[in-house]
Formats: structure tokens, C-alpha cells, sequence
């Protein structure tokens, strides 16, 4: 049974008599259990709907709706998967007290991972997940393969019953269902040998597996460093070296590198990221995989539609990871509109310097950054909105509205500047506090969850 959250005025379900509280019970004589039986059971034209309505009335609707017309209905969120494994590097224990409520929830969910890209092991999958993975077509999946030795994987996922990922794999690429798959890079554990294996094996089950990506372990103040530690140079390099070998077969065979290292691990190798061609569609950008040059990609695009802002000084609000890559993004954005754009590179004060990324930065951190003399005379300053979730909320449980109250300076959430840009030459940067419209989702968790790598939420 899955419950309604909200029925859209003027929708099909508002005309039914649908509203909030109503359980959906079944269609065509189905069971609902999610959101997923929601969709695809409902993508017909024409089908019967058994609900309950909130007066504990059961009934039955015979609908029939032209292809395309929503039914205006928002579910209750689903319950989460939870995971069944306990990483040594995990973003949960990591975590500090005082955080988001669901950052302190290990989810492992294929369904998320199908709707959102947040990867999953497929180590809590029951046989009736994989027949409604094959039936619904849920393709692309994303999975945390990290090593395909089985030992290894279940070392790493500290999992004994973690199943075989090959076969698994295997089993549903036969079946039609491919995957985007990345590996956690700890050192001694699964780089050197390990990292060619595995790679090697991915790359072998052909094109089901669409990519791969390689992403060093980043861990918090928090984390279980006796157990686990982060890679030093010489190992991101090795890993890139062994990356690069895959990526260059990749090319030659298939036309496309396939394989890559995480912006952070070029970062960590001290090595140049490759050009924005490398990453072609940048299907792992939200995994911290080509999105530097996803950034400046999407400023290109854009650059017609960037406003004058001669003479406007611009704070731009970025994690220590973009700090010195961020020169490179606003000296395009400089010359096409005239602004002085002032980088501030915050250090992430709840977890630790060891976290980087700008998607993690708590507002206390930004808060002190800006007051202490770097927000002084700024016309507006621009903040990464990868560091709120839905309900605008920092990761340290400070809303934005609270935290643009005690700046100095108008704020701005963006992820590529050019979302902001141009409505704030437009508007005279009054424009409010809100997520860009690219993030807007409704009724499931924002998917900056987590993506089992830790930390390699996008930095903008
Ligand atoms: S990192 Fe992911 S897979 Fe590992 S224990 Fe945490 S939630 Fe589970």
C-alpha cells in the first residue's frame, strides 16, 4: 500500500476525488508497494484503481487518461532500503552529531539508484527485486562494485554474505539492464592488482557496463582511521596509471574512454584533469567525475546569456577541493561579464579538512568565512547548491534563509553560476533564496544522500 502525500488542483486525480491521506491499494488487481508499482502499473491508458480513502471508504476507479496527462498525485516518501553492509569508510559513522535527520541512514536502495543515480551494492536484493529490476526495465543502475574479487568485496563491504557481483552483474545485463558502476579506491585493499581485476572483469562484460569510475576514499575526523586511511600521492597516481591503460583500450575498442578517475583523484595525484571531451556526456558528474569540466562546460553554453555585471563584485563559496581549480572557472566568467568575482575557499569545520568538497560545507563554516572580512563589500555572493537539500537545509541543519540573514551580502544558491547570473543582471541581484529548477524533486529523498564513495558529492 503506498499513501498519498498531496493531488495537484485541477489534476485527474483532484477531478477523481483523490486527496491527501488516500491509500493506493492496487491496480489492476497488483498490489501497490512503491512508488515504482505507482508508475509503471499506471503508465497505461486505461486501468482500474482500487483506494481507500482517508473515511476508511474503499473504492474502485475505472481510469482512463490520454497518454501523457499526469494524475497530479505526490506520494508519502518511501521507506528507505536500508543497507546490510558496514564499510570501514562509510559516510554514516563518519558523520558527526547534529546533522540532517537522513544523513544518518545507511540506504542501499536499487529504487533510488534507478530514479536518482545514488549507487547501491545490490547486496540486500530479495528475488522479487531482481524480477521487478528485469520487469520494470530499471536500467541504468548505479553500483558500488568496488572490487570484483569476492573476498576483497566482502573485506570491503564487511559483508560475509555479500553475493558474487560478477555473476549478478552478468545475470541482468543478459537480461537487459546496464549499469554505471564505480570503485572506492582503498589503499591496500583494492587498488594495485585488485584495481586491474576488477576493471578488467567490468570491462569485460562489454557494453552493459557503461562506465566506470575510480574514486579515492575520503574520509571524515569521524571515520575509523585505524582501519582504513586515505590514499596517498603515489597511490592516486598508480590508480590513475591503471585507469588511464583501461581508458586508452576503451578508446581504441569502443570509441570512448569508459574508464575514469574522479576529478579528486587527479586533485590527490597532482595531475591535470583531462579536457571535457574525455568525460562525453559526463554521466557520472554527480559522483565528482568530470564535473569541473562539466562546470566550465555549462559556463560556455551559457555565455550568450550571462549579463553585463561590469563593476559587481561577486563572492563565489567553494570547498577546498575546487579552491584551486575554481581560477580557471571564474576567469571565463570575468571576461564575458565584466564582474570581480572573489573565491572563498572554505575549510569544512564539522567533518574535518580531510573533507573537501563544497557539497558538504556546513552553513556555520560559510557563515564565519563571510563575516569574518571575506563577505565585506560583496554585491552578492554565490553558494554551492549542492550543500542543501529539498527543504533548503545545510548539512549542519541551518536553513538558508537563516544563514542569508546573517550574511553580509545578498546570497544566491547555484550550480553553474549561470543559473543565477543571469536572473540576478536581470533582477538587479534581488533574486530570492531557492534551488535552481534542474533539482527540484518531489515525495523521495533529495539525492544528495549519499553515494557510498563517502563524500563525492558535486562541488560547485
Ligand atoms: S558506505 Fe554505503 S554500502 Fe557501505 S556501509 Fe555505508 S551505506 Fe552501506
Amino acid at each position: 500500500m503506498i499513501r498519498i502525500q498531496s493531488v495537484a488542483p485541477h489534476s485527474l486525480g483532484a477531478e477523481l476525488g483523490l486527496v491527501a491521506g488516500t491509500e493506493l491499494l492496487a491496480v489492476n488487481g497488483r498490489a501497490l508497494e512503491d512508488f515504482l508499482d505507482w508508475e509503471f502499473l499506471t503508465a497505461d491508458e486505461r486501468f482500474l484503481l482500487a483506494a481507500r480513502l482517508p473515511t476508511g471508504q474503499g473504492i474502485e476507479y475505472d481510469i482512463e487518461r490520454p497518454e501523457g496527462l499526469p494524475m497530479g498525485v505526490t506520494l508519502e516518501p518511501p521507506r528507505i532500503r536500508r543497507c546490510a553492509n558496514h564499510c570501514d569508510f562509510c559516510f554514516v559513522d563518519g558523520n558527526p552529531e547534529g546533522l540532517r535527520a537522513p544523513l544518518y541512514i545507511r540506504d542501499d536502495d536499487y529504487r533510488l539508484s534507478f530514479r536518482y543515480g545514488n549507487f547501491a551494492t545490490l547486496t540486500n536484493l530479495k528475488p522479487w527485486d531482481v524480477e521487478r529490476i528485469v520487469e520494470y526495465r530499471l536500467s541504468p543502475l548505479y553500483v558500488s562494485v568496488h572490487a570484483t574479487d569476492p573476498t576483497i568485496r566482502r573485506w570491503l563491504l564487511r559483508n560475509p554474505e555479500a553475493p558474487d557481483i560478477m555473476p549478478l552483474l552478468r545475470m541482468f545485463a543478459e537480461r537487459g539492464i546496464a549499469f554505471h558502476t564505480q570503485v572506492v579506491l582503498v589503499p591496500g585493499i583494492n587498488d594495485g592488482a585488485q584495481l586491474a581485476r576488477t576493471l578488467g572483469d567490468l570491462y569485460g562484460l562489454g557494453a552493459p557496463i557503461l562506465s566506470v569510475s575510480v574514486v579515492p576514499v575520503a574520509l571524515t575526523e569521524f571515520s575509523k582511521r585505524q582501519l582504513v586511511r586515505e590514499p596517498t600521492r603515489e597511490d592516486c597516481r598508480a590508480a590513475l596509471a591503471t585507469v588511464d591503460q583501461f581508458a586508452t583500450r576503451a578508446l581504441g575498442e569502443r570509441g570512448a574512454p569508459w574508464c575514469h578517475g574522479a576529478d579528486d583523484l587527479y586533485l590527490q595525484a597532482g595531475e591535470p584533469l583531462p579536457p571535457a571531451a574525455w568525460y562525453g556526456d559526463f554521466e557520472q558528474r554527480e559522483n565528482g567525475v568530470g564535473s569541473v569540466r562539466y562546470l566550465q562546460t555549462r559556463i560556455a553554453a551559457a555565455r550568450e546569456r550571462l549579463p553585463g555585471l561590469g563593476g559587481r563584485r561577486v563572492g563565489v563559496v567553494t570547498g577546498t577541493a575546487m579552491g584551486p581549480l575554481m581560477p580557471l572557472v571564474l576567469a571565463d566568467l570575468a571576461a564575458t561579464t565584466g564582474a570581480r568575482f572573489e573565491l572563498i575557499v572554505v575549510s569544512n569545520t564539522l567533518f574535518g579538512p580531510s573533507v573537501t568538497t563544497a557539497g558538504l560545507l556546513p552553513a556555520g563554516a560559510i557563515e564565519r568565512a563571510l563575516t569574518d572580512g571575506a563577505g565585506a563589500d560583496l554585491d552578492f555572493v554565490v553558494l554551492p547548491a549542492e550543500a542543501v537539500n529539498d527543504d533548503l537545509r545545510f548539512i549542519d541543519d541551518v536553513t538558508a534563509d537563516d544563514l542569508a540573514a546573517r550574511l553580509p551580502a545578498p546570497m544566491h544558491l547555484s550550480y553553474d553560476f549561470a543559473d543565477v547570473l543571469s536572473e540576478c543582471g536581470m533582477r538587479s541581484v534581488e533574486c530570492g533564496i531557492d534551488l535552481p529548477a534542474s533539482s527540484q524533486d518531489v515525495g523521495l529523498p533529495h539525492r544528495n544522500g549519499h553515494n557510498h564513495s563517502a563524500f563525492h558529492i558535486p562541488q560547485g
